[in-house]
């Protein structure tokens, strides 16, 4: 997907408006993108009939050329139809009650541990763990081991007890052991089934859950949508916990499941460990779909603070290959004034991971400091051929910067490692390298 968008985002480099024509072209792009992340299509057409209207209607913003506004544009639509804000769960009630509910394997018993410890760690809860899964022993062990581990106590089911029975039972033994959140870990199928579902309602009817979260694997993309559609008719979930969000899910699920039905996704799941829960970030899901960082934070920073036309050239020299340290220094001279390197360096697409390679994490202003010192005992013309930078002139910077020729190294390293990434990112990187490179990013992204 991530390629596909890049791709159609190529198109509009160097374009100064933002017409019926570009545009059109650029969404065909889109829309096959989509559709290939397993979207389901309606979703797409709607989206895509969305950023045309926006995009249409919209005048390039000052400072923005078209393909960068209509990364704006698709960022922005693709959040909203993402959910919007994003939201958790009202933790106010007295007790929480949490159902979980979904098909076999889609992650419930272990994001019902993760939301004990989640909601115990962030707003003081007192979590009570339910198996209500009765048809695999397996499956109560399951989460009767992942209660010992979070030390949260767990109603003691048998597999000859009925799960409605379970449930309602708990409620009175959570209060007696004073807990004020108790979550209903329930039995999955493989596929929907009639019974299983009527199970669900009758817990639900004599539980009164706040709470129906759907437990999707972000892996199955567009089939999660439609049992994500099943469950909501039958039990008007609540919510949406997408679970193995650490894999390469091309997104498509969480895409299409907010704009099908209506529910919100309101937890992701990153990892098997217990603490690999997060809150759903639209925004940040978006940009992750959009592989582009928060490349609109730092357009929209840039766009302020930066003269335009500097952006501009600066711009255009990245994609040229024609940045030099120059114009690196008088870059980093510039961008001092946005705050710390550190927090723009992360802004940059991939480059929070590249800098943590670099070690450089740890002290970021006193490294821009060095930088700066080593680009200064650089004289001009090494500045702007970096290429004629060889061991003996090497070790000259060193001296007339005080620093080791190893660092001196490391910052010609960087600097070609940062330069092919610019590239890359504004559309000048065409090359096979280029592209490897741009990948290897997009999966450290
Ligand atoms: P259930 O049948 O719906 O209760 O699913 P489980 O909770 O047993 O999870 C099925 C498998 O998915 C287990 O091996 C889990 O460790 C794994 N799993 C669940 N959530 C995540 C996640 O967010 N990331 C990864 N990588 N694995 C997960
Ligand atoms: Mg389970």
């Amino acid at each position: 997907l991530q390629d596909r968008l890049g791709n159609a985002f190529q198109k509009f480099k160097g374009q100064k408006q933002l017409t019926e024509d570009n545009v059109k072209e650029g969404l065909r792009e889109v829309r096959l993108a989509l559709l290939e992340a397993d979207v389901n299509f309606k979703v797409v057409k709607q989206f895509v009939d969305q950023v045309k209207e926006r995009a249409l209607g919209e005048e390039v913003m000052k400072g923005l050329d078209p393909s960068q506004q209509i990364v704006k544009v698709v960022n922005d639509e693709l959040v909203e139809l993402l959910g919007g804000e994003q939201q958790g769960v009202d933790v106010k009630a007295r007790p929480l009650k949490l159902m979980m509910v979904g098909l076999q394997g889609s992650g419930k018993t272990t994001s019902s541990g993760k939301l004990a410890l989640y909601l115990r760690k962030n707003h003081g809860k007192k979590p009570y763990l339910v198996p209500a899964d009765v048809y695999r022993p397996a499956a109560i062990d399951q989460l009767t081991t992942l209660a010992r581990q979070l030390d949260v106590p767990v109603y003691p089911s048998t597999t000859d007890m009925n799960p409605v029975d379970i449930c309602k039972d708990a409620l009175v033994k959570a209060e007696e052991q004073g807990c004020d959140l108790v979550l209903f870990d329930t039995a999955g199928r493989l596929h929907i089934d009639e019974k299983l579902m009527d199970e669900l309602e009758n817990i639900k009817k004599e539980c009164s859950p706040q709470e129906i979260l759907f437990v999707a694997d972000a892996m199955t993309g567009q089939d999660a949508v439609t049992v994500a559609e099943a469950f909501n008719e039958k039990l008007d979930i609540s919510g949406v916990v997408l679970t193995k969000m650490d894999g390469d899910a091309r997104g498509g699920a969480a895409l299409s499941i907010k704009s099908v039905t209506g529910k919100s996704v309101k937890f992701v799941g990153v990892g098997e460990k217990l603490s690999e829960l997060e809150l759903f970030h639209p925004d940040r899901i978006a940009s992750r779909i959009l592989g582009m960082g928060d490349m609109m934070t730092l357009i929209e920073k840039a766009q302020s603070e930066i003269d335009e036309d500097e952006a501009k050239a600066m711009a255009e020299k990245m994609a040229k290959a024609e940045f030099d340290f120059e114009d690196f220094r008088s870059h980093m001279r510039k961008i001092k004034k946005l705050g710390s390197m550190e927090g723009l360096l992360k802004m940059i697409p991939g480059m929070g991971n590249i800098m943590k390679q670099m070690g450089q994490d740890a002290l970021p202003e006193d490294e821009m400091k060095r930088t700066e010192a080593i680009i200064s005992s650089m004289t001009m013309k090494e500045r702007r051929q970096p290429k004629l930078i060889n061991q003996s002139r090497k070790e000259r910077i060193a001296k007339g910067s005080g620093v080791k020729v190893a660092d001196v190294n490391a910052l010609i390293k960087n600097f070609n490692q940062m330069s092919k990434v610019m590239q890359a990112m504004m559309g000048g990187g065409k090359s096979k390298k280029q592209k490897g490179l741009m990948n290897k990013l997009k999966g450290l992204a």
